[in-house]
């Protein structure tokens, strides 16, 4: 096991994504991604830092130990709903999140897992150790990024009950790619959320009207409410 890693932040917020929005959570924001999405707002996801701040407060050295993260986080126990293990895409730094998600399950935190859904051998690890898997899949049309479909399916199989799924859409996303996505997520819980900045009246009647809505009862629409909140 990887007992070290590269991290970019650790937080405490409330999650504005999802099927959780609301919840209030412990935030390990993990350095690196093996995508690059047309959306991405996330530095973290190409650059790896000399040192991070943990809570605003304390600086910390990379490549952070685990036990230090714990010592850090360990206060937030029985104040939060869970840690959210995010990124950049913390499965890209594999070994060293298995290590961390044991330790914060031992420490008697939840770990929800912030993942875009493509590395299906590093989940299989970390699975033991997490309660939440909160998946991407990713629209070519939206994303940019291509080949994914083939992954996705194999990750969203192998996260079985854990998962549910988060497809984003902006202006101009292809109504069958949508179509093709929801077909994957048959029983799981799914959220289609607007990209931040589209129009969102627009994207939902484009939806409404294509009848997507009608192929399962288990979907959402729900905007990234943090932004709105003025939160990160
Ligand atoms: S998967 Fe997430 S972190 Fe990675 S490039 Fe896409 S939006 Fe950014």
């Amino acid at each position: 096991m990887l007992e070290s890693g590269f991290l970019d932040e650790i937080f405490i917020s409330i999650q504005g994504e999802g099927i959780f929005c609301g919840a209030r959570q412990v935030f390990i924001r993990f350095a690196l991604c093996n995508l690059k999405c047309a959306y991405c707002d996330t530095a973290a996801s190409r650059e790896l830092k000399d040192s991070f701040f943990a809570f605003q407060k304390k600086k910390l050295r990379n490549p952070v130990v685990v036990s230090e993260i714990i010592k850090q986080v360990k206060a937030c126990r029985g104040k939060v709903h869970s840690v959210s293990l995010t990124g950049g895409e913390p499965l890209v730094q594999g070994a060293f999140a298995v290590s961390l998600a044991r330790a914060l399950k031992r420490s008697g935190f939840k770990v929800y897992l912030e993942t875009n859904g493509t590395l299906e051998k590093a989940l299989k690890k970390i699975l033991p150790y997490t309660d939440h898997v909160a998946m991407d899949i990713k629209l070519p049309s939206t994303a940019k990024v291509n080949g994914l479909w083939k992954k996705h399916a194999g990750f969203l199989k192998a996260a079985g009950k854990k998962a549910f799924v988060k497809i984003v859409v902006g202006d101009g996303f292809s109504v069958p790619e949508l179509r093709k996505a929801l077909r994957l997520c048959k029983n799981i819980k799914t959220v289609i959320q607007p990209r931040f900045g589209a129009d969102i009246p627009g994207l939902l009647k484009k939806i409404e009207k294509s009848g997507v809505l009608d192929t399962a009862s288990d979907i959402r629409f729900v905007p990234q409410i943090h932004r709105f909140m003025g939160i990160k």
